[in-house]
């Protein structure tokens, strides 16, 4: 087994022999609250590793970069190494989660127009909510580069947007992460985008297809991210 460079809540990355490259192996854990909810959840690994994989090869063929290379196996694949921006970039399109909570906005309700939201990615901070002053202040991103992550979220809500549409699912909001890679320094769309990271409602019913079931105790987690993988089997 190769060398681990790193292990989070929900992955593990290793090295490879290209130091361009490196393999992401997704862990059955799962975590919520800041870590204070944890549990072991058989099949999520493969769930997330299987969904990432198809939405960030899609999003690459449409001009999106990002950093996945292919997938390895059920649980693994190759992406492109990156330095992570310590940001995380969280889209939204219908009022959920603590956008409703911090301004009182009822769950549900359809949004005008997309918000995005950066926070700043510190687990003993709790990834405080944070402006583009504070952005630029802690020299986390400078305007450019912080224009460029806005534009590249927005696409990546219009393309994911549409994709989930044709699958009866509502993209309700997302979490993205970004980084510059090793070998030039630009930046591309990392981590990973999985029901694990977005909220996605069935459209009919509300039904909740994301992580949301094990937030809330309101389902079996593996089942109903099955039951998404197998709706976007047939989306290319
Ligand atoms: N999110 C995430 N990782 C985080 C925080 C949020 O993937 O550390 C995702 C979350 O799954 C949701 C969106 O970002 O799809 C917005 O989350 P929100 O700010 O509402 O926070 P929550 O109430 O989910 O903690």
């Amino acid at each position: 087994m190769s060398q681990m460079l790193y292990e989070g809540k929900a992955k593990k990355i290793f090295l490879t022999d290209d130091p361009s490259t490196l393999l992401v192996s997704y862990k059955d854990d799962a975590t919520a609250f800041n870590g204070k909810k944890k549990a072991v959840l058989p099949g999520k690994g493969r769930l997330n590793n299987l969904i990432s994989a198809k939405l960030f090869g899609i999003l690459n063929k449409k001009g999106i970069n990002n950093h996945f290379v292919k997938r390895l196996s059920d649980n693994e694949q190759l992406v492109k190494a990156v330095e992570i921006i310590p940001l995380e970039v969280v889209v939204r399109n219908i009022a959920a989660g603590s956008l409703s909570k911090r301004l009182g906005l009822e769950e549900g309700k359809p949004l005008k127009q997309p918000i995005i939201e950066f926070y700043f990615k510190d687990d003993e901070l709790g990834d405080p909510l944070i402006n583009d002053d504070h952005i630029r202040m802690m020299q986390i991103a400078d305007d450019t580069e912080l224009n460029l992550i806005r534009q590249a979220a927005q696409e990546v809500n219009r393309v994911l947007t549409d994709l989930f549409d044709g699958i009866g699912v509502l993209l309700v909001d997302f979490k993205l992460e970004f980084g510059k890679l090793k070998t030039n320094g630009n930046i591309v769309l990392a981590d990973e985008i999985s029901p694990d990271t977005c909220r996605l409602w069935d459209k009919k019913t509300h039904e909740k297809l994301d992580k949301d079931v094990f937030r809330r105790d309101i389902g079996d987690l593996p089942q109903v991210y099955e039951k998404l993988l197998e709706r976007l089997e047939d989306v290319q």
